[in-house]
């Protein structure tokens, strides 16, 4: 049960494929979360005469209203909003709505506590950050850039005694000082540390699914998407990274192209779909027929490559020879349950200190070339080419 949450949270990217309006439900949950933390906090300040000395009562009253008022208010925006997700209209506003009430929630609570308080600090970081992620940009510009002027102002204001600092405690010079008593310190504890740790959860969950993403795209631009095996770039990456470790250790390596023979006729005789799933068929069957190490990747059209690490020549040839057999012997089911039979032809080269990926590929093309010439349907070396069929 544990992991199957677990899994549903950061694989099935919750959250992060969630439509805007469903996130603005989200943001509405979260304000009214924040009211809440506030209206208990103040329900316990009501039932402790011993603190209402350093809490200015009547405002205290007033902002209850106030804070019950705004919980309402967003509670009863939110099943509306998930409902009518798809709705034009609540596309359109709805994430203009739900920012605007969560800004305003925060600079109220921000001023009644303190512009310059540790709550206020968690919450305007913490909006700005979790906002820009879930949000587009310029949505959370417009609410940040009034809300942080406002802040700025209260402070300033404040600063000149124009208005009062934190107005929801008593700080006056006739009153005892609250600030850093450990009462304020608790409620500055109390209002930050949800706000903390949601931001956290949320963040944790975000960056948790941008990794598994980031995975899955690279796991993505290395893949052919037809036949599953690799591309021709990784392929030529995987290549390179053998050439440096032969160059290291002398371990042979050898390259095989192989090219499906009359694929062409395939195409044309029963269409380009069974043609497409001989790749598939084909790339599969090498699978099969290839040891864990080594690598397969499509090269071209109906051309296949593998990459076989730490192998002789003596070994490689049993490798094509045993790829050969197979798919001449693999069947390809049509509709009608007939089946078409198919062919390939291989050329081998094997690694060499003086000869480069590239010259490598050159030479398992031509003994590929040579065998097309001969035949079809074998397996041929590139060093075993009589001498004029060789370019090099
Ligand atoms: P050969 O034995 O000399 O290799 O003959 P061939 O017919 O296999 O070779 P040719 O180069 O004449 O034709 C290759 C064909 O492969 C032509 C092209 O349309 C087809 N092809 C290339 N990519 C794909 C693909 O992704 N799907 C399908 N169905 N056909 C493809
Ligand atoms: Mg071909
Ligand atoms: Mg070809």
């Amino acid at each position: 049960m544990k992991q199957q949450l677990m899994k549903m949270v950061f694989e099935d990217n919750v959250v992060m494929n969630w439509s805007t309006v469903q996130k603005c439900a989200l943001i509405l949950i979260l304000a009214c979360g924040m009211h809440l933390t506030w209206i208990v906090w103040k329900i316990y300040i009501f039932l402790q005469p011993s603190v209402w000395s350093m809490i200015n009562m009547p405002l205290m009253r007033v902002t209850f209203w106030i804070d019950i008022s705004f919980f309402c208010v967003l509670a009863a925006l939110i099943y509306p909003t998930i409902y009518y997700r798809e709705h034009k209209l609540a596309v359109s506003f709805m994430p203009w709505i739900s920012i605007g009430l969560f800004t305003l929630t925060l600079c109220f609570g921000s001023y009644m506590v303190g512009t310059l308080s540790p709550a206020t600090m968690i919450g305007y970081v913490s909006m700005v950050t979790v906002g820009l992620i879930l949000f587009q940009r310029h949505l959370i510009y417009v609410a940040l850039i009034p809300a942080t002027i406002m802040l700025l102002l209260c402070t300033y204001l404040s600063t000149y005694h124009v208005i009062p600092y934190a107005p929801l405690f008593n700080i006056g010079p006739t009153q005892e000082n609250v600030l850093l008593q450990p009462f304020w310190v608790n409620t500055m504890l109390f209002f930050s540390a949800p706000i903390f740790l949601v931001s956290l959860l949320l963040f944790e969950i975000l960056l948790t699914q941008w990794r598994n993403r980031e995975d899955y795209i690279e796991k993505l631009s290395q893949i052919d998407p037809l036949t599953n095996v690799l591309n021709r770039r990784s392929i030529n990456l995987y290549l390179k990274d053998l050439h440096d470790q032969f160059q290291h250790n002398q371990c042979p390596y050898a390259v095989i192209l192989l090219d499906l023979d009359h694929f062409k006729r395939i195409n044309d005789n029963y269409g380009h779909d069974v043609g497409d799933k001989v790749l598939i068929e084909v790339a599969k069957c090498l699978s099969h027929h290839l040891r864990h190490k080594d690598y397969i990747g499509r090269f071209g059209g109906e051309e296949f490559i593998l990459l076989l690490p730490n192998t002789a020549l003596a070994q490689a040839r049993i490798i094509a020879e045993r790829c050969r057999i197979a798919i001449q012997t693999l069947p390809i089911f049509l509709k009608d349950q007939s089946t078409i039979q198919i062919s390939a032809s291989f050329g081998i080269a094997m690694s060499s200190s003086n000869t480069d990926p590239s010259e490598l590929l050159n030479q398992a093309d031509q003994a590929l070339y040579a065998v097309k010439a001969n035949g079809r349907n074998q397996v041929q070396y590139y060093f075993d080419l009589p001498p004029l069929m060789t370019k090099s």
